[in-house]
């Protein structure tokens, strides 16, 4: 059976590209089974561009097929701001409290109490022989100043689904069916499914 490793450190993105992709005829490894790896140099300014310089990075690391996504939020009153820098918005060693800080400083600073945002996720599949799959998601929200729930990570508890539900409120399966990350996935299993025939 073909090994597929999900390249990512973040157990939140670990655990729903697991269980999306658990039924596929491959066996689903995480970087953490090849021990210290370094990171994959994410400099492209889109997200399609930086999943696939980490998909071709650590297929080339590890010598197994590579599954990358690169994903983030889209904020409608900054100019699609954090866009790409989504995980290091509050700088080099942000982490999801002080990015929702920096967020919501500056929507502060742009005169607004909430904005049309979306969440994106790029998806890139890339065989050991280089050839490579992608599939694109997108999910459309309303950041609002008061966070709610505790589920899902980063942006979530200041990202409304629906007019008084975060994305933080949902479960699993209901983050999954409307996230940027499950259609993209939803994709790219129909995607691989064909490709591994
Ligand atoms: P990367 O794709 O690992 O480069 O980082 C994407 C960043 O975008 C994450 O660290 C989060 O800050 C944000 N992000 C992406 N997807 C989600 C999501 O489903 N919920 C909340 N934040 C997300």
């Amino acid at each position: 059976m073909k090994k597929v490793v999900i390249a990512t450190k973040n157990e939140g993105k670990l655990r729903e590209m697991k269980q999306a992709l658990g039924h596929l005829p491959v066996e689903i490894v995480s970087l953490a089974d090849f021990g210290a790896l370094p990171d994959a140099v994410e400099d492209a300014d889109t997200f399609l561009e930086n999943a696939r310089i980490k998909a071709r990075f650590f297929m080339e690391q590890t010598g197994c097929a590579c599954i990358a996504d690169d994903s983030g939020l889209e904020v409608a009153a900054l100019g699609g701001a954090p866009g790409v820098h989504s995980a290091r918005f509050a700088g080099f060693h942000a982490d999801d409290g002080t990015n929702n800080e920096k967020l919501l400083a500056e929507l502060r600073n742009a005169g607004v109490t909430e904005s049309d945002a979306d969440y994106r996720c790029a998806l890139v599949f890339m065989d050991t022989d280089g050839q490579e799959l992608h599939a694109d998601g997108r999910c459309d929200g309303v950041i609002r100043m008061t966070a709610k729930g505790s589920n899902g990570f980063g942006y979530d508890p200041y990202f409304y689904v629906a007019k008084d539900r975060t994305m933080a409120e949902l479960s699993l399966e209901e983050k999954d069916r409307i996230s940027h990350r499950g259609a993209a996935l939803r994709r790219m299993v129909q995607l691989l499914g064909e490709y591994l025939k």
